[in-house]
């Protein structure tokens, strides 16, 4: 039996798992090999993830599994996506869904969030969670690097409420070689259908030398989709097996994202301590209606949220933020 979770389509037996190591069929279901076995779960502030246009201000639960359907050469999380999941599983924590949310309440979080590695290599036991979760009123969202067939794009809709999805590169090549995918099409098609039903924002990993010279193309292609989604570009930290790669100059891609400022609405650069291009802009008339403070790799915080009601104080435009009256009211999230 196929899988149609990813592009992949691979063929299922009953000791053949596929290209993510992650799935079994016995010709009639696809199962997963382990279901609920959770790598970590954790606290974190939601424009940590990042996600600066949901909740802001909140703190999110994060959790992951095993395993992933790419092969990045520089994989921040290589040493839970990029092992044999098998090998993992003693590692690994066993929490029923209802036992995930109800630590997430008592976290106090208003989320959970599936960051470490791919949702599309656990959409059962993610579609389980986001069941008890709806239940609790907790909403969902997900890191992901977007390669989902059409019907597990529907999939993921059906789990998620908000997502971060990853446009690494645009060249065959870039994708061959960096990725291990023949062509980011099926990215862009994922990008295209859930922002027009999903709150969406999406991430690019910058490789001086590598993938800068696509970020004007990048922002063109997200803009003809949404010029309100919020993009963000950040640097990449070598890691895995591109630990010899220079750090991108913080100038340099500045500088190459002037063009793409004019495409798109929200421009984010960080992923460097103290970066000038955390903040929200109105698109509008130019005032500063959310000030954050990055912190690098560490993370990012929030400082001031200015835009009550969703919209700018200083003219009134709307500003796309999902459910931050929830957030503030509930959390007195500064204004
Ligand atoms: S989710 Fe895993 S098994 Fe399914 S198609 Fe993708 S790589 Fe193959």
């Amino acid at each position: 039996m196929r899988c149609h979770y990813c592009e992949w389509r691979c063929e299922l037996g009953a000791e053949t798992f596929g290209v993510c190591k992650m799935y079994f069929s016995d010709g009639k279901t696809i199962s997963e090999r382990f279901p609920h076995r959770w790598c970590t779960f954790g606290v974190s502030g939601i424009e940590s993830i990042p996600f600066y246009h949901v909740d802001p201000g909140s703190r999110c639960m994060t959790i992951g599994t095993s395993s992933c359907n790419f092969s990045c050469k520089y994989c921040s999380n290589a040493f839970i996506a990029k092992r044999d999941p098998a090998e993992m599983q003693q590692d690994m924590l066993d929490l029923s869904p209802g036992e995930l949310v109800r630590t997430a309440q008592k976290l106090g979080c208003h989320s959970i969030v599936f960051n470490v590695n791919e949702p599309a290599v656990s959409l059962n036991s993610l579609h389980d969670v986001a069941e008890e979760a709806r239940a609790a009123g907790i909403h969902m969202g997900c890191l992901t690097n977007g390669y989902t067939t059409p019907e597990s794009t529907e999939l993921l809709a059906s789990i998620f409420s908000f997502f971060n999805i990853s446009l690494k590169g645009l060249s065959p090549e870039f994708n061959r070689e960096y990725i291990g995918i023949p062509s980011p099409a099926p990215i862009l098609r994922t990008i295209k259908r859930l922002a027009k039903i999903r709150h969406v924002e999406v991430a690019t990993p910058v490789i001086q030398g590598v993938n800068d010279h696509e970020l004007d193309e990048m922002a063109g292609l997200i803009a003809a989709i949404d010029p309100e989604i919020p993009w963000h570009v950040f640097r990449l930290l070598p890691e895995h097996e591109m630990k010899d790669a220079m750090y991108p100059n913080i100038e340099a891609i500045n500088e190459a994202l002037v063009s793409a400022r004019s495409k798109l609405f929200h421009i984010y650069f960080h992923n460097f301590v103290g970066s000038d291009w955390v903040n929200t802009l109105c698109p509008n008339c130019g005032a500063t209606v959310v000030e954050r403070f990055s912190l690098g790799c560490g993370g990012d915080k929030l400082q001031r949220y200015l835009c009550n009601d969703g919209q700018c104080p200083s003219c009134g435009r709307g500003i796309r933020m999902l459910g931050d009256n929830v957030v503030r009211n509930r959390q007195g999230a500064a204004a």
